[in-house]
């Protein structure tokens, strides 16, 4: 039976939000003042709370949220940053972009984030800065993370770009590093209609610079202190996020159920793993930005035949970042063994908070249908992908 479940539709929750959204855009427009005005304002405000966070700096996107991160800790030549290969390639752009060298430390395999156990290996002289990701809306162990970044000394940045609303030791992602960067793309958590970001800091020093340097480097206009850059927050943006901001935790509730509802469904399914859900006594809420699961034989026969009934999946990310073409950081295969493992197993199925129940079973069943047939007829292995 074809069916039509995509892995993300973003026009459900647009009629959710539809006449508030539609109305802050029109007040926006006709109030004739289009960028940092009274909604970035507010949704400063509003996210900085979200992240338990003292100071909200609207810029342009995430990944500019992370530049300006490197910017405001004055990363250049030579400067090491630790984080983990198994993100999207802004992490890591952010980094080069300023002349600084990523210093990857693998995964856990369970978390798909930074292995903690390993980043004191990984420390040299030259580092300075602590870069871990929320991937896909599960935290990183922060406290463990704080405690390493204070011992040697280290400024910390969250790339919360997945993890907005997530918490650890009962605290907000955001909340823990000296900086935090977070994206509202539009298919992220909490998305506008177009591109936008924010930096969230702790540090009120940190925080001028990061609004000084969004802005020319300017704090009077035309006087400029110091090499700035326009990453400014649009006003219409602000407008759409302020119309959905108070259904952020609902929204995040809602993945969680189908995250359980999903790993209920696929328990005993062959061949597939899925992921970890935190227990309620942890102090640790994941907030799916995607659901992920591994498939270590037949993936590809997994996205085809999901596809042909109807269903959407992807691979969030396919080529960990030490193999790609356009970093040349004197990696190669190998180095990485369980970032590689995730990235030739992971599959994201549909996962947003208007998905129904019945769908998420549909997918499920449709899952296991297919994992049956590859367990039967021809598990293959993934490859490992690289692009070199
Ligand atoms: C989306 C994302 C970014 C970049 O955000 P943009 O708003 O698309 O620039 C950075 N890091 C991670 C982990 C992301 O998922």
């Amino acid at each position: 039976m074809v069916t039509n479940i995509p892995v993300l539709n973003l026009v459900d929750q647009y009629k959710e939000v539809q006449s508030v959204l539609e109305q802050n855009v029109l007040n926006v427009l006709r109030s004739g003042h289009y960028i940092l005005g009274e909604y970035g304002t507010r949704l400063e405000n509003e996210v900085a709370a979200i992240c338990d966070a003292k100071y909200g700096i609207g810029v342009a996107n995430g990944t500019d949220a992370l530049v300006l991160a490197m910017m405001a800790l004055d990363i250049s030549a030579g400067d090491e940053v630790i984080t983990t290969p198994f993100t999207f390639a802004a992490t890591v752009e952010a980094i080069l972009l300023r002349g600084g060298k990523p210093v990857f430390v693998d995964i856990d395999p369970v978390t798909f984030n930074i292995d903690v156990t390993k980043i004191e290996a990984a420390i040299t002289p030259k580092t300075k800065v602590l870069l871990p990701v929320h991937l896909y809306g599960m935290p990183c162990n922060m406290p463990a993370i704080m405690e390493i970044a204070k011992k040697h000394n280290l400024r910390v940045v969250e790339d919360n770009a997945q993890g907005i609303g997530a918490t650890v030791a009962g605290k907000p992602t955001g909340s823990y590093g000296d900086l935090a960067c977070i994206s509202f793309y539009p298919t992220k958590n909490l998305g506008a209609a177009g591109d936008a970001g924010m930096v969230v800091a702790n540090d009120e020093a940190l925080a001028k610079r990061v609004k000084t340097i969004r802005a020319h480097g300017s704090v009077e206009r035309y006087y400029h202190d110091e090499l700035g850059v326009n990453s400014r927050l649009d006003e219409i943006q602000a407008a759409v996020l302020m119309s959905k901001v108070s259904f952020l935790k609902k929204w995040n509730d809602r993945r969680n159920q189908i995250a359980t509802l999903y790993n209920e469904c696929l328990k005993d399914c062959p061949n597939v793993q899925t992921p970890y859900i935190p227990t309620a006594e942890s102090g640790v809420t994941h907030v799916w930005h995607q659901y992920t699961i591994r498939v270590a034989h037949g993936r590809q026969h997994l996205i085809d035949s999901l596809k042909k009934r109807g269903i959407g999946s992807m691979c969030y990310y396919p080529v960990p970042l030490h193999t790609q073409k356009a970093f040349d950081l004197g990696y190669k295969l190998g180095d990485f063994p369980l970032a590689e493992k995730a990235a030739a197993e992971v599959l994201s199925l549909p996962m947003y908070p208007e998905l129904t129940d019945s769908q998420a079973m549909t997918v499920a069943r449709a899952v296991q249908e297919v994992m049956l047939e590859v367990t039967t007829v021809s598990p293959v292995a993934t490859p490992v992908v690289t692009n070199k």
